[in-house]
């Protein structure tokens, strides 16, 4: 990621901003990186990674599992993530292809 505004060159700074986000009538929170020039207040906006959150809350609210509840549950069984792909098997590997 870059770390010098391409106008004027000076230091970016990373920032968080939280905007509610409506999916279904139920209200969550998007957070976005947002980089901003300290000397000139250019904002850059990495627009995949507001995506992939916006992604994960419409999961949720659809009831699916997203990768963060994954991950939560691979470490409460304290699997590794190899041990985790091991027990699933290929089930997992091709419910994606279904
Ligand atoms: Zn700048």
């Amino acid at each position: 990621m870059k770390s010098e505004c391409p106008d004027c060159g000076f230091r970016l700074v990373k920032h968080v901003e939280r905007e509610e986000y409506d999916y279904k009538g139920k209200t969550s929170d998007l957070d976005t990186s947002i980089l901003r020039c300290s000397k000139c207040g250019k904002e850059i906006v990495n627009p995949k990674e507001r995506d992939n959150h916006k992604k994960r809350i419409e999961l949720s609210v659809d009831g699916f599992l997203t990768d963060r509840d994954i991950k939560r549950i691979r470490q409460k069984l304290r699997l590794t993530q190899h041990e985790m792909a091991d027990k699933l098997g290929s089930w997992a590997k091709n419910i994606c292809a279904i």
